[in-house]
């Protein structure tokens, strides 16, 4: 019997209704012969319910380990309830059905609490639970650190649970079920002319992930590209049974299996970014290096570097981006280094946003650069800051052009739909 993982995402488990519906999916792969693992997020809106929580008894700071542990416990309890309600539900069902909290699998990851990583695919007995006929519910999202404290692997990140248990249990495929029926062009959400892409590579999905489509998280790509899982995005609000090969879906795999490629395949855009500008920083080395090893001390991601001249020829001045969440902690910890440092002023902008186009087509294509700046250029809007790798593009822009420049630029590379 083939193992697989079906991982259901917010939308998916969002009341009881919305469970009995996985139930069905679940039901429709056990009954052909399946062994299955489940992976579950907290119902919508859950998690954000739970960190306002948090919020609201004293903001919880990356810098604090210990009040991030209890971050940790607070914001994972929601997926330990769906994943114990579809157990219930499967129970009720004539399933034999069991959930499976983090600890009890255990799912060990470092101890960067509210962003910790899985330390090692686990060695765990749910593969023979499942091939013993009991479906495994496992709360996504959460882990445990070597004190035994419970962590959480980032938001978004029970996609990354369910691709570490598929490494772990060596299953045939890993089905990420969501409310859109595969990963499109753009955010469908944005814009209305996004086309399904039914094959795309780990490289590509990794890009876009990273860039901030939050489709999948990124990690959860890193896992699939290493450990070669199959993976695949599909629809929960559609009725089970096309998850077959039947054209519905993305599969996410290796370019060798992909046909046509596109030169540029999607834009994501990602409005969680946010800006801090530092001010006459003295232009002698040493000055950059401990800026970012400040920030890279408290697990801060830093995206987009630009140095630039300031008024003085002795100093220049420093921006970078990082997520949105970030900014004010980056913000205290720099102040508190500010003499070290040696910067006159900081500014911190939270009004722009990142928009990216991605294509291992630009390997080999020259122009998809000229083609971005143009478009950008003709509706208007400035560009702030540019990044690149070897097959995206990225821009800052001014948040209030966010959808502006996405529909501008899906459209100047060809990617809207025929007839929309
Ligand atoms: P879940 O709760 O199931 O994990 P998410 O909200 O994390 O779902 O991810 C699904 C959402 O990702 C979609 O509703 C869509 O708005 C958004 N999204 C962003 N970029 C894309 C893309 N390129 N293709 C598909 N969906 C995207
Ligand atoms: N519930 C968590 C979140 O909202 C994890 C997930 O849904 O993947 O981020
Ligand atoms: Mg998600």
């Amino acid at each position: 019997m083939a193992r697989i993982v079906m991982k259901f995402g917010g939308t998916s488990v969002a009341d009881v209704d919305r469970i009995r519906n996985v139930a069905r999916f679940v039901r429709r792969e056990v009954e052909s012969g399946h062994s299955v693992v489940v992976v579950v997020s907290a119902m919508a809106g859950q998690t954000n319910k739970l960190v306002e929580f948090c919020k609201n008894v004293g903001s919880p700071s990356p810098a604090l380990d210990m009040q991030n542990i209890e971050y940790d416990a607070v914001v994972s309890s929601g997926e330990q309830v769906t994943s114990a309600l579809l157990a219930l539900t499967l129970q009720n069902l004539g399933f034999r059905a069991r959930s499976w909290q983090g600890w009890q699998i255990p799912l060990k990851t470092n101890n960067a609490h509210g962003k910790a990583r899985i330390l090692e695919i686990p060695e765990t007995n749910i593969g023979p639970a499942i091939d013993g006929g009991e479906v495994a519910i496992v709360a996504g999202f959460q882990g445990i650190e070597k004190n035994s404290r419970i962590t959480t692997l980032g938001r978004g990140g029970s996609d990354t649970t369910a691709v570490a248990l598929a490494a772990a249990i060596g299953a045939e495929r890993c089905d990420i079920y969501t409310d859109v029926d595969g990963v499109y062009t753009t955010d469908p959400r944005i814009a209305k002319n996004a086309r399904r892409i039914p094959r795309i590579s780990y490289e590509e999905m990794l890009e876009m992930a990273s860039v901030g489509a939050k489709v999948l998280q990124t990690r959860s790509v890193e896992l699939a590209m290493a450990y070669s899982v199959r993976l695949r995005v599909l629809s929960s609000f559609e009725e089970p049974g096309f998850a077959d090969e039947s054209g519905t879906g993305t599969v996410i795999c290796g370019e060798d299996e992909i046909v046509e490629q596109e030169i540029v395949s999607a834009i994501t855009p990602s409005r969680d970014e946010a800006k801090i500008s530092l001010i006459a920083v003295p232009n002698e080395p040493g000055r950059a290096a401990s800026i970012f090893i400040y920030l890279a001390d408290a697990n801060i991601n830093v995206d987009m570097i630009v140095q630039s001249p300031s008024r003085s020829p002795d100093s220049a001045n420093i921006s970078f981006t990082m997520h949105v969440n970030d900014i004010e902690t980056a913000a205290d910890l720099l102040n508190k280094r500010k003499g070290e440092i040696g910067f006159s002023d900081i500014t911190l902008d939270k009004e722009i946003a990142k928009v990216s186009v991605i294509g291992v087509g630009m390997k080999s294509h020259t122009g998809v650069a000229s083609v971005m700046f143009k478009t950008l250029a003709d509706r208007g809007i400035n560009i702030q800051n540019i990044s690149t790798s070897e097959i995206k593009i990225s821009v800052l822009i001014d948040s209030e052009y966010t959808e502006l420049a996405v529909r501008a630029l899906h459209q100047a590379y060809g990617l809207d739909q025929l007839g929309g």
